[in-house]
């Protein structure tokens, strides 16, 4: 009946894994504007605030943030929010897709790039006492990966054999999970360390079942970006991984980018997974306790194969 207790790195610090929901792939603060995008921001503090205190009401313990190197991460604020909120955030570090690698690591080797992530891993990320556990989310804009991106790769492969991390992706509009994956089996690491991003963007729903099957963890992360995909795909690609048994392996997030996803902005904020899809997957009649491994069991599981 109890559930083993996990260790998870926090951003106020090592703490047993609270009970509840556990959302997959966020942002809750960062910066990716750009000349032509200056509105890549995520940066109301109060307004990111109120919409996670509210989801500490609907039973969400922790949030995965996948905000790393070159994104504006900043884990200062992320501790301000946990401390605020009650809701454990856990950092992570790591690089984005090349069009947001900071400079010192185009063209560096898999040695290099190693490196400026083992420091984070061993002396603390931001120069905090705070050790990510999650690689992420290290971002593919392929097919074909860009070079840059294949050498992240590699050095995440290499260094799971030296850290207690799980690692999650970034593959762009959906694509390219499959080199993502064999990239980061190249050295030996098990696939239930691994959860490829933004599957639900993906038009071949075989291949995503296909990157379940082989272990990893699948990102169905994306909820309620309908300009993307609409939501009734989501759910019938849900039930499609349930009548294939492929149901454990799926974690779901909102990727909040953006103010303009917040609520106070016209957005759908983060409760809209709670608050508007899960009621669609009941609909859908997927039974209570589908929806509550989707939400609570997989990502759980997902980090507590840190350490293996
Ligand atoms: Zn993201």
């Amino acid at each position: 009946m109890s559930i083993q207790p996990i260790l998870v790195q926090t951003a106020d610090g090592k703490q047993p894994l609270a009970d509840g929901i556990i959302y997959g792939h966020e942002h809750l603060w960062l910066d990716l504007s750009t000349p032509r995008d200056p509105e890549g921001k995520l940066d109301q503090y109060d307004l990111i605030v109120d919409e996670i205190r509210e989801l500490k009401t609907l039973g969400v313990a922790a949030i995965i943030e996948q905000t790393c190197l070159g994104m504006g991460r900043d884990i200062q604020k992320l501790r301000a929010m946990q401390l605020a909120t009650g809701v454990q955030i856990i950092p992570s570090t790591g690089y984005y897709y090349h069009t947001f690698h900071p400079r010192t690591i185009q063209h560096a080797s898999v040695e290099q790039i190693m490196q400026t992530i083992a420091h984070e891993l061993t002396d603390g990320a931001d120069d905090l006492s705070v050790y990510p556990m999650v690689l992420g989310e290290i971002g593919g804009s392929g097919p074909p990966l860009h070079h840059d991106e294949i050498n992240v790769f590699r050095a995440v492969s290499r260094l799971a054999n030296d850290y207690p991390v799980v690692v999650t992706t970034h593959a762009h509009l959906g694509g390219g999970g499959r080199d993502e994956l064999e990239l980061l089996l190249e050295h030996g690491m098990s696939p239930e360390r691994i959860l490829i991003g933004h599957q639900d963007l993906y038009a071949d729903l075989a291949e995503v079942l296909d990157l379940a099957r082989r272990g990893s963890y699948i990102g169905f992360d994306t909820i309620g970006k309908i300009k993307y995909a609409p939501d009734e795909r989501r759910v019938s690609s849900i039930q499609t991984f349930i009548e294939e048994g492929l149901a454990h392996r799926l974690i779901l997030s909102c990727d909040i980018s953006r103010n303009a996803y917040l609520r106070q902005r016209g957005g759908q904020g983060y409760a809209y997974l709670l608050q508007t899809f899960v009621p669609m997957l009941e609909q859908a009649g997927i039974a209570p306790s589908i929806i509550q491994q989707l939400l609570i069991e997989n990502p759980r599981r997902f980090l507590s194969a840190s350490a293996n």
